[in-house]
């Protein structure tokens, strides 16, 4: 059965997703930025915090991964809406913004380690850290998916991780719409 706290993720995935941004945001990456953040909210510390918040919104392109995502009150969310953090400024003080940055960063460098040169026979993609998704690949099929990954920027782990996250609705329509 599906928690709260995952169909709640699934939501954010399949939001970016549909606009063909990262989706690889995993519900024990999550739990450990609410956990960094001591449950509260990033933007204000309110102990109530409701929401995935997107740090660059999901309109102005920023994807659902640990490295964009930030828990959030209610109202924070409410104020911050569609607002590039640039915008923020003013209201968050450039110092709180500098820290959630600092943040970010560290968690989206930290995500994916990925072999630099492709393997010689078969060869484990993804550190499985999380204990669930190790896939096992042939030098061919690992070259392919690279590739696959490099046109969109991603990495090889975290594009078989975005492909493993969607759903069977997500794969069908993706299928259709597909280049052949
Ligand atoms: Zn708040």
């Amino acid at each position: 059965m599906k928690t709260k706290d995952q169909a709640r993720l699934d939501e954010h995935i399949t939001r970016a997703l549909r606009r063909g941004l990262p989706a690889t945001l995993t519900l024990p990456e999550w739990h450990r930025t609410v956990a960094d953040f001591h449950g509260r909210c990033a933007y204000c510390g309110n102990a109530d915090v409701s929401v995935i918040e997107h740090f660059v919104p999901v309109a102005r392109g920023g994807g659902t991964t640990a490295g964009n995502c930030l828990p959030a009150c209610e109202p924070c969310n409410s104020t911050k809406g569609g607002k590039h953090p640039d915008a923020l400024d003013a209201t968050l003080g450039a110092a709180t913004l500098a820290g959630l940055r600092r943040y970010l960063t560290s968690r989206s460098t930290g995500a994916d380690v990925v072999p630099r040169t492709p393997p010689p026979q078969r060869r484990r993609v993804g550190k499985g850290r999380t204990g669930k998704i190790v896939v096992k690949l042939t030098a061919d099929q690992y070259r392919q998916i690279s590739a696959a990954a490099a046109m969109s920027g991603e990495t090889a782990s975290g594009f078989l991780r975005r492909l493993a996250m969607m759903d069977a609705h997500e794969r069908a329509s993706f299928g259709k719409a597909g280049p052949q």
